[in-house]
């Protein structure tokens, strides 16, 4: 859901964000803004938490703006911002060049939010020195609180926390080695993850407090996205430099177009080994791809009237690369739903390169490292 456009940068909402914008308001007008200010109406309470959750995520918003202004003004390009369930992610395309600009990408988020939590508080207590009505002051020290809350949970040195990035810019200065350096990040990461599910399973079993299954949530969330990052951090480094003709299978079995599902089936897939083939036409042209998963969804009764070409990817649907392109390059752009690549050199196809292939070229790098 695209919410609109800040200084060139897409803003996007999941829909996932709309129940916890109703969560916050729930828990705001029913518990925390009677608390903090009592003798008002149910009706002003539940205006008033409306617009408290709304500068909640005014305040994520400005939070992420920060971390992709700061990364834009280092000439990093920012493809968007998304906010969901729980809070927002700046998706940055590149890396930052060197560890100060790491550092200071990283510390902008937590700043803004520290920023408007000192502002907030500030303004709480002028306002309440000049008798604005307390559910006001409540509702401003409120967010000021939240803010403060977000700064110092950002900052704690686990990736992919604002603070992971920053442990990762010192231990990158420290030791010249970003790869290393990022690595440490998300085990920090794995651990702070732990930290938080454990605690929460405590909480939930000691004090049976439904805030507990919350850190849950957020534990397993850093975990996730821990292990996703570092997953992508070895995998850009195992195929730093690899070549798409370096794990390509060459010179792949090919299926002629005229074919049936079940003569494919017999004579290619139970013969050749392999789960995918590109179907050539009479001319020797590549017209397109098949693939277990096609062929799979013809009923039995019907392979022998089903023509291959019927059930094919058609060839510009198929991503398809040169022999000498760089492959992180390759599967960067673009999606790729059956995770295959046809290689072509001056229009001729000369390999197939497979999920298989790609699994292959990481565990043998992976052998040459340690970690
Ligand atoms: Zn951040």
């Amino acid at each position: 859901m695209r919410l609109g456009t800040i200084r060139g940068i897409p803003i996007k909402a999941q829909w996932s964000l709309l129940v916890i914008v109703g969560l916050i308001t729930w828990s705001l007008a029913e518990a925390s803004l009677p608390e903090l200010a009592e003798g008002y109406t149910t009706l002003e309470y539940w205006v008033s938490a409306i617009f408290t959750a709304l500068a909640f995520f005014a305040a994520l918003l400005v939070h992420e703006l920060s971390h992709s202004l700061v990364a834009r003004q280092y000439g990093i390009r920012v493809r968007d911002i998304t906010l969901w369930l729980l809070g927002g992610i700046s998706r940055i395309e590149e890396e930052p060049a060197t560890p100060s600009q790491e550092l200071r990408v990283a510390l902008a988020g937590p700043a803004a939010s520290l920023a408007i939590a000192v502002g907030g508080l500030a303004a709480g207590f002028i306002f309440s020195a000049f008798g604005v009505p307390r559910l006001v002051v409540a509702c401003i020290v409120w967010t000021a609180s939240i803010n403060l809350l977000l700064a110092v949970f950002n900052l704690v040195p686990a990736a992919p926390l604002d603070g992971g990035r920053v442990l990762r810019a010192i231990l990158w200065r420290r030791h010249g080695d970003r790869t290393r350096a990022a690595i440490s990040a998300t085990r920090a990461g794995r651990n702070f993850a732990f930290a938080l599910v454990t605690l929460g399973f405590l909480e939930l079993v000691l004090t049976s407090n439904a805030s507990g299954l919350w850190l849950v949530l957020l534990g397993w969330f850093v975990l996730t996205a821990s292990r996703a990052e570092e997953a992508q951090i070895r995998t850009t480094r195992d195929l730093a430099g690899v070549r798409v003709e370096d794990v390509m299978t060459p010179d792949p079995w090919t299926v002629p177009a005229d074919l049936n599902v079940d003569d494919v089936l017999r004579d290619y897939v139970l013969k050749r080994h392999c789960s995918s083939f590109p179907v050539v036409d009479g001319a020797g042209h590549v017209t397109g791809l098949v693939t277990l998963r096609q062929l799979r969804f013809v009923p039995a009764s019907k392979r022998s009237s089903t023509g291959v070409a019927d059930v094919l990817i058609p060839i510009s649907d198929v991503p398809h690369a040169a022999p000498n392109d760089v492959l992180l390059d390759v599967l960067r752009t673009g999606r790729n739903p059956e995770g295959r690549l046809l290689v072509f050199r001056n229009g001729h196809l000369v390999g197939i390169v497979s999920p298989t292939d790609i699994t292959r070229a990481i565990s043998a790098a992976e052998l040459a490292y340690a970690d």
